[in-house]
């Protein structure tokens, strides 16, 4: 049950996660959006290495000083990390209790697979995309329902302080409306107006 890690970024500060966090970049995404900053990156397969979770954390330690003193710890983005969330489950059981886990994800997967992660030991940062049907398939290339349904769990299960909804403007995909709108969806599945972010993407 190795990790597939694309890379490992540290000393990383009010980006993704309290205090300091290390970010590591899991491989593997099941969408397909066409402004993904690590498209090229996810697909090249001699980027990989392998790392066993005792060996992540044994990797990650080197910041634990970092981590205690600030309330950080680790980043888990991608690509998607919820498709290595038996291996995240893992390494909470492992890592020092201190580290924060953040996990930065689209939650478009099986929800079987958020299940091993859906406790109050992580926090969450996700990005929605968008909560229109139409424009979250022309932009992913993927049907919106899983990520509805993990999203209702998300809500559910995980306490307000532990998650945040990132809302981008899509140039080309999405207008400022579509954004509010998706903002309304939001706040109609009982996510709290201070979680929500609105941002908007790069197109290069
Ligand atoms: S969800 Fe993220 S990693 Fe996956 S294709 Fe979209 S932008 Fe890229």
């Amino acid at each position: 049950m190795d990790f597939a890690v694309l890379s490992v970024d540290r000393h990383r500060m009010k980006t993704d996660g309290k205090g300091i966090t290390t970010l590591v970049a899991l491989a593997g995404c099941p969408l397909k959006c066409p402004f993904c900053i690590n498209k090229e990156w996810l697909a090249a397969e001699e980027k990989i290495k392998r790392r066993s979770v005792n060996e992540l954390v044994e990797e990650l330690a080197i910041d634990h000083c970092y981590f205690l003193y600030t309330g950080g710890g680790v980043t888990f983005g991608g690509g998607e990390p919820l498709l290595h969330s038996n291996q995240i489950a893992k390494f909470s059981e492992v890592c020092p209790p201190e580290w924060s886990i953040n996990i930065e994800t689209s939650l478009n997967v099986p929800p079987e697979q958020l299940q091993p992660v859906l406790t109050e030991r992580f926090s969450y940062i996700i990005d929605c995309k968008a909560m229109q049907a139409d424009i979250y398939m022309r932009y992913t290339g993927t049907e919106i329902g899983q990520m509805l349904h993990n999203l209702q769990q998300i809500v559910r299960k995980i306490p307000q302080e532990r998650y945040v909804v990132k809302v981008p403007l899509i140039p080309e995909y999405s207008t400022g409306e579509d954004v509010e709108e998706s903002i309304k969806c939001l706040r109609e599945l009982g996510v709290p107006k201070d979680n929500i972010v609105t941002f908007k993407y790069r197109t290069f």
